[in-house]
């Protein structure tokens, strides 16, 4: 079942906002509805966690300026772990649920500049630790797409108020999948940049050498646009580069592009053939060349991934004491991040030295290296980006089943490179997201390839 009954309704305001005809405040008001109706009453979705008290004012202002900016009637979401002057970044915990964001953080800065309008903070797991939207201390995600089924994690708020047609486009953080997974099962787009690519200034860190803040929307333009804008060099943070992209450019279809398909044993047949259909497709239309690689590697990922975030995950929340903010995290956190900090202080005491953390470091430069090794005859890897279908929210998973979720993504955060989630179609009503791979700072390649395909539909 979907979130709208009323397709009428629906295409209404599809074709409305299509027109892009109208401004800031109109298209606030519009918003504001859908999230008063089904947001927290009716269907549920529960995607917001705080809505901007100011946002009226501040799209009045926008309105009347005369010389605007690239996101002006852009209304965004923003996930509950980046801070946004005023706002609670509460990181889906219990934790952080007084605490207010006294700055902004890089990104949101940089969207105000271009008169991008805040509607408010999505819900989201924990601490940015899980895989459904379900460790959230405020409540899951309702899959607006797939009513009943997890919203996918960790950015399931910023997926969610997408697809739910409540916002144009969100932020979301990507450590293991995080914007990915939920992107593909909501049908929405999300890009996981290249480590670098955008300032994590102002986001509450999960796991420092592999979270970025990417962008989500409808469809891979406004994903882009976005990006455009949140991408840059910034000295408070020492490893952003940034990464070149000319909006013109994106619309180009790419000449001589050879795709590996990541040849992966996944259970669930009917995910890889809505995936080989595509590439099928692009393949006759494009004559793309088209060839099935073997990552030696790929199967360690999950392994390398876990002792990282764990140990890293432990020092990031040593500062959540109950001193300087909110309450201490011990004394409150659900489960997912109590395993992650006893796990992350067992890892990091001095007997374990050059075990699990630093053998996961090993072995994420083989990961590393063999990405490497397959974009020097390669523009891009393509696979499915979640290797099953969402479960329904409350249903019992095994946690080995549940690492499964960020099977085909954590190895992209690991490698540093970048990679999108597009739609490819559904399997039982259910969306299904097709990944898309690219070298690190190969954005501007990425979302043509995207493009692309979103074109065959
Ligand atoms: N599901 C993964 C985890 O729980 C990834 C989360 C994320 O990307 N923030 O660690």
């Amino acid at each position: 079942m979907k979130l709208y009954s009323n397709t009428w309704l629906c295409l209404k305001i599809s074709l409305k906002l299509r027109k892009n005809k109208m401004n800031t405040q109109e298209k606030l008001k519009i918003y504001l509805k859908e999230i008063e109706k089904n947001d927290k009453k009716g269907n549920k979705i529960n995607a917001f966690l705080q809505l901007n008290p100011n946002a009226v004012q501040e799209a009045k202002k926008i309105d009347a300026k005369s010389k605007k900016g690239k996101l002006a009637g852009k209304i965004i979401a923003v996930k509950a772990n980046i801070n946004a002057l005023g706002m609670n970044a509460s990181c889906g915990s219990r934790t952080l649920e007084d605490y207010q964001s006294t700055y902004d953080s890089e990104v949101i800065k940089k969207i105000k500049e271009e008169d991008g309008l805040i509607i408010g903070m999505a819900n989201m797991d924990e601490f940015a630790c899980g895989w459904s939207g379900e460790t959230s201390a405020f409540g899951a995600t309702n899959n607006p797409n797939a009513i009943g089924y997890v919203a996918g994690g960790s950015s399931s708020g910023s997926c969610a108020s997408v697809a739910a047609g409540f916002c144009d486009m969100a932020l979301g953080s990507d450590t293991g999948g995080s914007i990915r997974v939920p992107a593909s099962h909501c049908g929405v787009v999300g890009i996981k940049p290249s480590y670098g690519s955008v300032s994590r200034y102002g986001l509450i860190d999960m796991s420092m050498s592999l979270d970025q803040i990417g962008s989500i929307a409808k469809n891979v333009s406004d994903a882009a646009l976005l990006f455009g804008v949140i991408t840059g060099k910034d000295e408070k943070d020492a490893i952003s580069i940034g990464s070149r992209i000319n909006l013109k450019e994106v619309e180009k279809v790419p000449e001589k592009i050879k795709v590996g398909i990541l040849d992966f044993e996944i259970n669930d047949s009917r995910i890889q053939k809505l995936i080989d259909k595509k590439i099928e497709e692009a393949e006759k239309k494009y004559k793309w060349k088209i060839e099935k690689i073997k990552m030696d590697y790929i199967d360690f990922a999950v392994a390398t991934y876990f002792p990282i975030v764990y140990a890293e995950f432990f020092s990031a929340t040593r500062k959540f004491d109950g001193r300087r903010y909110g309450k201490k995290i011990e004394d409150v956190c659900g489960s997912e991040v109590l395993r992650r900090i006893i796990g992350g202080s067992e890892i990091s005491k001095a007997e374990h030295a050059g075990r699990y953390y630093y053998l996961a470091l090993k072995a994420r430069r083989l990961i590393e290296e063999e990405f490497k090794n397959i974009f020097k005859k390669f523009d891009c890897i393509i696979c499915p980006t979640v290797p099953r279908l969402p479960h329904k929210i409350g249903e019992k998973i095994p946690i080995e089943v549940m690492f499964q979720y960020d099977a085909l993504t954590c190895p992209i955060n690991l490698s540093g490179d970048c990679a999108i989630s597009i739609p490819a179609g559904e399997v039982q009503k259910i969306p299904v997201g097709m990944q898309i791979i690219c070298e690190k700072f190969q954005e501007q390649k990425l979302f043509q390839i995207a493009k692309c395909f979103e074109k065959l539909e």
